[in-house]
């Protein structure tokens, strides 16, 4: 399930598949929304709701044609039949079709086991273009992991989509990334349980677990995630998938990508300090002064030799 948290900046989607785990029982179990319809049928969506949810109901075919047969290969998925999407014109009867509270924020969400992305389509606090995508990589995880979906923690799930989706973790949340750059980040073991909770903890779990996948793959290379699925789906264990596929245990990937972050931060943080300017204007006003003394004094040879 995959929800933004609470008022956010800047629209970004936070999302929880655990919690679609939990309520897969309930979703599988709905009844279908009461005026769907089919809307739209291309070759990667099957896209179904209100009557007058036509237009975006196209838009967001579109951008399921873009990113189901780019995220497929990406995750190892090889099962590409159009995914059933159903749209939403009306906030209340999108949480209601998906037995959310009414106070909720979700606005993207994909059912399991029924593998049917609902989408809240009035553009409140997320455009469908920034929902679609990230839903499409949940639904491509499932087909590829099969039953041993739950074998991937709830961060793997979550920075996987975010990658896939496209959205870089420096663009995610530069704030909350930025605060992993200070070191203010979470440990790999305690990412989940804040995926779970709410307010900042969770932004910056879900900043650091799309940070790690970047990281995974610039360390890697992209084939790193499908083979990481592919690994965690055999064994059964994901620190051994990972062990195996990168010969890092979960230690070691947490200590490399700390330094990777810590590297990749030094400059801007460096920069954003207030000591560096005085330290520059320290630095031009002394070079300034030599370079005033070196002058004087030359002057005065060159009248010393004149005179
Ligand atoms: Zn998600």
């Amino acid at each position: 399930m995959f929800r933004p948290t609470g008022p956010r900046p800047a629209g970004r989607q936070v999302r929880w598949p655990a919690a679609a785990l939990v309520a897969a029982g309930l979703l599988g179990a709905l009844p279908p929304h009461a005026a769907a319809v089919p809307l739209v049928t291309t070759q990667y969506a099957r896209v179904s709701g209100d009557p007058g949810a036509a237009g975006i109901a196209s838009r967001v075919a579109a951008l399921v044609d873009e990113a189901a047969p780019r995220i497929a290969p990406l995750v190892g998925a090889n099962d590409l039949r159009p995914i059933p999407v159903v749209v939403y014109v009306d906030s209340r009867q999108f949480r209601s079709a998906t037995g959310l509270p009414q106070r909720s924020t979700v606005v993207g969400l994909a059912a399991f086991p029924t593998a049917v992305i609902h989408v809240d389509g009035t553009g409140r606090l997320a455009s469908v273009e920034k929902v679609v995508p990230h839903e499409v990589a949940h639904i491509m995880i499932w087909r590829a992991m099969g039953p041993a979906f739950g074998e991937l923690p709830l961060w793997m799930h979550e920075g996987v989509a975010e990658y896939a989706a496209g959205e870089r973790a420096s663009q995610v949340d530069p704030v909350t990334l930025e605060a992993v750059g200070r070191g203010e980040s979470l440990p790999i073991a305690d990412l989940d349980l804040a995926l779970r909770g709410s307010d900042r903890p969770q932004a910056l779990a879900y900043a650091e677990a799309a940070s790690i996948v970047n990281f995974l793959v610039s360390a890697k290379g992209p084939g790193v995630i499908a083979e990481l699925l592919a690994a965690a789906r055999e064994q059964g264990d994901f620190p051994a998938a990972v062990k195996q596929v990168t010969g890092w245990s979960m230690q070691d990937l947490e200590a490399a990508w700390r330094v990777s972050v810590a590297r990749r931060w030094r400059w801007p943080l460096l920069l954003q300090s207030p000591v560096l300017p005085f330290g520059l204007m320290l630095v031009i006003f002394i070079a300034g002064y030599l370079r005033y003394r070196r002058r004087r004094r030359r002057r005065e040879q060159q009248q010393d030799q004149d005179w």
